[in-house]
């Protein structure tokens, strides 16, 4: 089961253009993976988002940061 995220993407801001991450892609198993710490506008809440930038894959899933 997947849950739904807190908040949307519109209501934080990313802190950096994204870095590589040192783990393969789990669907495609490239190291093409960016990752990108995201924070609520509130700043009380954080989330990882993992980009795979191969252009045959593109997935992109959210990993819980840090909920304080
Ligand atoms: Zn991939």
């Amino acid at each position: 089961m997947v849950e739904a995220r807190t908040y949307a993407e519109h209501e934080g801001t990313f802190q950096d253009k994204g870095k590589p991450d040192d783990r393969p892609c789990p669907k495609c198993g490239q190291m093409t993976v960016v990752y990108q710490i995201w924070e609520s506008s509130c700043g009380g809440y954080e989330d990882v988002k993992y980009t795979c930038t191969n252009k045959a894959c593109n997935c992109v899933w959210w990993v819980d940061g840090i909920d304080s």
